[in-house]
């Protein structure tokens, strides 16, 4: 059994200003990586960049970074910021992903950029600082990547493993999360930790964080709607998503992960939304060890109920989706490819399996 994660994460208020002697250790140029509109709103890109400025370290912007993000924004990052030595990624799973990729085609080059970030070339990246503003990724505790790829139209994971080097949080930049936002992210970091501890691959390590998520989850739920949220509230969520981040660090995601990309990649359904619509089904074909634990934890009385309460979260994003049956079975082919990904489960999964998990979920949405 192995735990790594070598991210050092810090969580208080005015978390950049307090901190300034990281970037400062981290060289003397860099690329702030970013998407194109929140974090100018919410502060820290300003709160960046003053103590950059404070501390005589020089920077450039990519602040086009748009959401289920584009491989190629790896290559316009890493030719803008060629002369960086370090990169700080800020914003929500898309900007935290990306600044990964930047980071590893600044180091190695930007040519020969796919088989840099998908073949298993064991390069090495610049430093990375994930400052994240949405709270359910948990990319800052992640070495995980993932880009949209229009070529095999769907979403893929960078092979190289990249964490970050310094995990920033400070609550003050996930207040402005407008609440599909912060609904769509919160329940990504709970299906998180249902796909990290009913994983083949979980250890006691990983499911620690697994269930410490859960029982975040489980004690906010009712909160999850609310226009306006208690700091306290808003903090558990925050570390909800960070500890799930560290559960999926060791685990990786489950089969809900895959079934949902087609859906975000051809219906636009925000990723944590795209994930939980399977995730009922999901538990009805996992061990019931599994599933009583789930619901303890999460302080449900039944799957029914998850379901319900997730379906009623949902429908809050995303109201219909008509997938047809042709779709579902080009969906299902592709999942069955994935045997990385079959493999996780603790259980044979077959292509009726996946066909029915289709099924029985989406129906929910017409
Ligand atoms: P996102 O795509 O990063 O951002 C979604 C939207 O939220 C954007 O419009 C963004 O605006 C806005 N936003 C972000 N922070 C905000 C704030 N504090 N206030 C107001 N608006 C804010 O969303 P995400 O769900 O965090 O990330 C999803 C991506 O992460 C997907 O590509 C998914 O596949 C990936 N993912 C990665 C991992 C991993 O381990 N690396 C795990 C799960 C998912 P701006 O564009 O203006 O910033
Ligand atoms: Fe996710």
């Amino acid at each position: 059994m192995k735990y790594y994660m070598p991210t050092i994460v810090i969580e208080e208020d005015n978390v950049v200003e307090k901190n300034a002697d990281i970037f400062k250790k981290l060289g003397q140029k860099a690329i702030i990586v970013t998407g194109r509109n929140s974090s100018k709103k919410n502060g820290s890109l300003n709160d960046v960049i003053r103590v950059l400025t404070k501390n005589n370290i020089d920077y450039v912007v990519f602040d086009e970074v748009i959401e289920n993000p584009p491989i190629i924004q790896c290559v316009l990052g890493a030719k803008l910021g060629k002369d960086c030595d370090f990169v700080i990624g800020i914003g929500g799973g898309s900007p935290l992903d990306v600044a990964k990729g930047v980071a590893l085609l600044i180091k190695n080059g930007p040519d020969n950029y796919m088989h840099k970030l998908f073949g298993r070339t064991g390069d090495e990246s610049l430093p990375v600082v994930a400052i994240p503003t949405t709270c359910g990724t948990g990319s800052e505790t992640t070495p995980y990547s993932v880009f949209t790829d229009e070529n095999i139209k769907n979403k893929v994971s960078m092979k190289q493993r990249i964490f970050p080097k310094y995990a920033l949080l400070d609550i003050k930049y996930f207040k402005s999360m407008p609440l599909k936002v912060r609904i769509s992210t919160v329940i990504d970091a709970l299906t998180h930790a249902i796909e990290s501890y009913v994983n083949r691959t979980s250890t006691p390590y990983s499911s620690m964080y697994a269930f410490k998520t859960i029982v975040l989850f489980g004690k906010n739920k009712e909160h999850l709607l609310e226009e306006d949220l208690d700091d306290r509230v808003l903090r558990d969520y925050v570390r909800a998503s960070t500890f799930a981040g560290c559960a999926i660090s060791q685990t990786g995601t489950s089969l809900p992960h895959t079934l949902g990309y087609p859906l975000t990649f051809y219906y636009d359904v925000p990723h944590g939304i795209a994930n939980s619509i399977f995730t009922k089904e999901f538990l009805g074909i996992s061990e019931k060890k599994y599933v009583d634990t789930i619901l303890r934890l999460a302080r449900f009385n039944s799957l029914d109920e998850l379901g319900d309460y997730l379906i009623n979260a949902n429908k809050m994003v995303c109201e219909q989706l008509i997938i047809s049956d042709l779709e579902i079975e080009a969906y299902s082919m592709t999942l069955m490819e994935n045997q990385a990904k079959l493999k996780k489960h603790p259980g044979k999964v077959t292509i009726d399996d996946v066909r029915k998990l289709y099924e029985e979920s989406l129906k929910n949405y017409e």
